[in-house]
């Protein structure tokens, strides 16, 4: 399980999160809702370990492993996934190449063969073909001239085959339309178990309309200020942020 404990994070010397606790158990799934600015990217950056974050108090651990001390890639074989890691897009690098490598680092982790390039194509297109994606996506360069909804259809792709056990997605882009959101929604359902846990991270209720989740915790200045089951965001939903801000 994920347990972080009162985490407090700077960036460029100001303060962002400032004491955030939470407990995401195996299969469970968590979401964090919260108006623009208040720190949901941010949290999700300082537990992927991206550079430029300084975390100045508190811990964060997986399965007791201290996720802060490990580097990026430690996090991925440790059986975390980061969405947003990924959708960058990377010229000259093949689709397939890049997929193959990332899973077999973590099967390497994880004491499984690697797969040479004919036995991942062959999981690899029944991942596909589930996720009506189109066989060409794995022979373009990574994420270039996708268009939003194949880059989610990539992502989706890509927890499919790393079958991580715990997935943070930050749904940071405002750009989502509704296929976009059912493609990642069905992507996370599929995973759905008792050795998968999720934290989703949305502005926007609708994708919780998909993602039903076991709790949702509400973030405002740095600071969880709520926390419930799924009716949480139906009354954000109804009531906007203003309540809660003022209650910050
Ligand atoms: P959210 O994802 O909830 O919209 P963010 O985590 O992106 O919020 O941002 C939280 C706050 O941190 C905002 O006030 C934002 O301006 C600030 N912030 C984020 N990244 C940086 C940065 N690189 N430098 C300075 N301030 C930043
Ligand atoms: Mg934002
Ligand atoms: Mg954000």
């Amino acid at each position: 399980m994920l347990k972080i404990d009162n985490l407090s994070a700077t960036v460029d010397g100001k303060a962002i999160l400032n004491g955030i606790s939470l407990e995401v158990p195996n299969g469970e799934i968590h979401a964090i809702m919260g108006p623009n600015g208040s720190g949901k990217s941010t949290l999700s950056y300082v537990l992927a370990g991206r550079d430029g974050y300084e975390v100045t108090g508190g811990s964060a651990t997986f399965n007791g492993q201290d996720l802060l001390a490990m580097e990026p890639e430690g996090r991925a074989a440790a059986g975390l996934f980061l969405a947003f890691q990924y959708p960058v897009e990377l010229p000259g690098v093949g689709n397939a190449n890049f997929l193959r490598t990332a899973l077999n680092s973590i099967r390497k982790n994880r004491g499984e063969p690697e797969l040479d390039a004919m036995q991942f194509l062959k999981v690899a297109r029944a991942r596909m073909a589930a996720l009506s994606m189109p066989e060409d996506m794995l022979k373009r360069g990574v994420n270039v001239g996708f268009s939003g909804g194949e880059k989610k259809r990539n992502e989706v792709l890509q927890m499919a085959l790393l079958q991580p056990k715990l997935a943070i997605l930050d749904e940071t882009d405002s750009g989502l339309d509704i296929d976009a959101l059912k493609i990642v929604a069905d992507g996370v359902n599929a995973q759905r178990g008792e050795n998968f846990s999720a934290l989703v991270i949305t502005h926007y209720q609708r994708l919780l309309d998909y993602i039903v989740p076991d709790r949702v915790h509400v973030l405002v200045k740095g600071r969880i200020v709520k926390s419930g089951g799924p009716e949480v965001a139906l009354e954000l939903e109804k009531d906007g942020y203003a309540s809660v801000q003022e209650a910050a």
